[in-house]
């Protein structure tokens, strides 16, 4: 078993890590940036080292810090969290070459999933059903005449991307021509690499995924799926499972089958850990597309987790052990439903900008069926140079409607003060009569038309 592991992040992912090792019997060191050397992770962690500066650049995503600071506090593993160094192929590599074991998958499937270019071509070859789309867009004359083979909309993807960045929609030949150029630059200051491909905009679409889980000893599972339509700007905002999909056609199988690709694709590519196959469905006509595997835990783990009544993190920290699965597929049954709200500092009267500042109240609900995942309480201060999650709400009912309820009442109890945060917001989506009908999808949110 691991006996001392390295948390590598900040924030709500920090805390989660260290109450699962914690939970396990391990110790933990967390590597702080001076921004983040007090608070509730540095109080749990076990030692606290500062990786650096408080900027990202100079801290968590230093590699050789935290490598360094890692190796200095006597630690066995390095978690990375999401976000950060999580995807990094190198990183992985160098923990490895460090004597250092990453909680994740190895540094080539990492890779391979990581440039989604060749993570599409990886998909399409293990039989999963991709969107149509190309490889590397070279010329805007080569893209148009692309486009103009399937028809527009076509949607610009970045192949280093995440995070929703750089997407952008082309409904025409002459967006298409004013986009290719602002994406690549866009793209290539965000992930130093400005290659771009196109695919297929696929019209009212849902984003669904799929929770794989995989051994060092060559088993695979799936945990089920979720649905992350709920979105802005290609962010999710809003997460559920088990998806309810009022509009597919009766009789459809395409739960059975993402899940049944996900896991074959996590079989082809030798995955191990928890990862997330996800996919964009067509929810009039049940198809379904590969859009990309991330390759570490993923923000809205939680929510497969109260459903399930399983922890992923501890399942990552035993893998990475190389334990095992203690978990069998036939065991896994899903209980009720459960729905997760991210709680963002931001001011919806200004565009949804970040609100840093000093949280003054925290007050956060509680009872049966409510988890909360944060690493703030009163006096924290959210700053300016990171992620504006400060807790993601997770809530369990009996069925939807039960689970929408107590969502809603209890985003109604959660009181914070001193920055702007999108509760009152939430609130609100959550008693559209489109999001509670079911028939939403990941246009929705922005005004797209409802289907
Ligand atoms: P998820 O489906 O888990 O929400 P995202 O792609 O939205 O995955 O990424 C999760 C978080 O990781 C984001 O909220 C952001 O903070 C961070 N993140 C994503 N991509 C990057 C990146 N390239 N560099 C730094 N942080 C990133
Ligand atoms: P990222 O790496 O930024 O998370 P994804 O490929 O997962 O990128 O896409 C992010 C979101 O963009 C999806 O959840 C979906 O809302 C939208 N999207 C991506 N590809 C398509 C597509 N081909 N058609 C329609 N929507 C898409
Ligand atoms: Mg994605």
């Amino acid at each position: 078993m691991l006996r001392r592991v390295f948390v590598a992040n900040r924030g709500e992912i920090a805390l989660r890590v260290i109450a699962a090792c914690l939970d396990e019997g391990i110790e933990t060191v967390l590597g702080a940036s001076e921004a983040d050397r007090v608070g509730r992770a540095a109080r749990m962690a076990d030692r606290v080292v500062c990786i650096g500066p408080a900027p990202a650049s100079r801290s968590y995503l230093d590699q050789s810090a935290v490598i360094a600071a890692a190796i200095g506090t006597g630690c066995d593993a390095v978690h990375p969290g999401y976000g950060f160094l999580s995807e990094s192929a190198s990183f992985a590599e160098a923990c490895e070459a460090a004597g250092l074991t990453f909680i994740g998958p190895a540094g080539a499937t990492i890779r391979a999933m990581g440039d989604k270019i060749r993570a599409r071509a990886v998909a399409a070859e293990a039989g999963l059903p991709v969107v149509p789309g190309t490889s590397e867009v070279g010329s805007v004359e080569q893209a148009s005449r692309w486009a103009e083979s399937v028809g527009y909309p076509v949607m610009l993807k970045a192949a280093a991307g995440g995070g929703g960045r750089g997407i952008k929609v082309a409904r025409s030949r002459d967006e298409l021509e004013r986009f290719l150029p602002l994406a690549t630059a866009e793209v290539g200051s965000a992930f130093g690499d400005a290659r771009l491909y196109l695919e297929k905009y696929v019209e009212r679409a849902r984003h669904l995924e799929v929770q794989i889980l995989a051994d060092s000893h060559g088993r695979t599972i799936h945990v089920g799926c979720r649905d992350c339509s709920l979105q802005r700007r290609y962010q999710k905002l809003i997460e559920e499972a088990p998806p309810y999909l009022p509009l597919l056609p009766d009789g459809s199988m395409v739960l059975e089958e993402m899940c049944a690709h996900a896991t074959r694709l996590a079989e082809a590519v030798d995955y191990r850990g928890a990862g997330t196959v996800e996919f964009i469905l067509d929810q009039h006509t049940g198809d379904h597309y590969f859009l990309e595997m991330n390759t570490r835990i993923q923000v809205e783990h939680p929510v497969t987790e109260e459903l399930y009544g399983v922890d992923l993190v501890a399942e990552q920290l035993r893998i990475a052990s190389g334990e095992p699965l203690g978990l069998r597929q036939e065991d896994l049954v899903e209980r009720g439903h459960v729905i997760e709200c991210r709680i963002t500092a931001e001011a919806q009267d200004a565009d949804f900008a970040p609100s840093p500042g000093v949280v003054a109240e925290w007050s956060i609900p509680s009872g049966k069926g409510i988890r909360v995942d944060t690493h703030c309480e009163s006096g924290q201060s959210v700053p300016v140079f990171y992620d504006s999650l400060l807790a993601k709400l997770v809530v369990s009912g009996r069925d939807r409607p039960h689970a929408l309820r107590r969502m809603r009442r209890a985003l109604s109890e959660f009181e914070v003060t001193g920055v702007e945060t999108t509760i009152a917001y939430l609130r609100d989506l959550l008693q559209d009569p489109i999001v509670v009908g079911g028939t939403h999808d990941t246009k929705y949110v922005e005004g797209g038309p409802a289907t």
